[in-house]
């Protein structure tokens, strides 16, 4: 399946078995980011962590998990 990464608008190729495709169509998870992008994210979440201005920012796909 094709999916699109919401930070940089990159579209890429993810195998339809792959358990991220299975995530996107079972809507456990709304959003795709590529692996560029995680990256970069992991990385800021972990500065903001040693800054003392953490927020979570997976807070908001582990509510809609519970949600679902
Ligand atoms: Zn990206």
């Amino acid at each position: 399946m094709r999916v699109k990464c919401v930070i940089c608008d990159t579209i890429k190729k993810i195998d339809n078995d792959c358990p991220k495709a299975k995530k996107l169509r079972n809507r456990l998870i709304h959003t795709y980011m590529c692996p560029e992008c995680d990256q970069r994210i992991e990385e800021n979440t972990i500065k903001r962590h040693k800054t003392g201005n953490f927020k979570l920012y997976r807070k908001k796909e582990v509510q809609d998990q519970y949600l679902s």
